[in-house]
């Protein structure tokens, strides 16, 4: 039985700040598994594709990015579930696209967004093993917004117009 957690709403201090990367001495610790656990839970009974761990107010450098078609993204790609530690976009793409971006934080809100077509990332994982990996489409418009979680952004304070 996995937990639930509440989910930061826009305008709380959480979602404004950098969060912490998490340490070595936490790799593989039970804490981390079951907050990477409870993370994946409360994203799927939100029908979201990814979150991050400042979402419910962990000031943790953790995400997970799990793009699959639900009534929130019925065109949402399949992939498998990726946890991120410490994740760092090592290279942007120059192309770009818009895409509509909503989040659990900002209920009810949904806007075009431009984001790098592909990006590589390097992370940890649970166990903390190195990893690189190229992103595009769509995972990578969700790994860019959940890294911006990280950063204390939300997609709205990226909207020009
Ligand atoms: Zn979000």
């Amino acid at each position: 039985m996995s937990v639930i957690l509440p989910v930061a709403q826009r305008g709380e201090d959480i979602l404004k700040l950098k969060a912490a990367p998490v340490a070595e001495s936490e790799f593989n610790s039970d804490w981390l598994l079951q907050l990477a656990s409870a993370m994946h839970a409360t994203m799927l009974e939100r029908n979201g594709v990814g979150i991050a761990a400042p979402q419910l107010y962990i000031s943790k450098q953790v995400i997970i990015v799990a793009s699959r078609s639900n009534p929130r993204y019925p065109d949402a790609p399949e992939m498998d579930a990726v946890v991120m530690l410490n994740p760092q976009i090592l290279e942007f793409s120059e192309a770009t696209c818009f895409g509509e971006e909503g989040c659990l934080s900002v209920p009810d809100e949904r806007a075009q967004v431009e984001r790098a077509q592909s990006i590589k990332v390097l992370y940890h994982t649970l166990a903390g093993d190195v990893m690189e990996t190229v992103f595009e489409g769509f995972p990578a418009r969700i790994v860019q917004h959940e890294i911006d979680h990280l950063n204390g952004i939300l997609f709205v304070d990226r909207l020009t117009a």
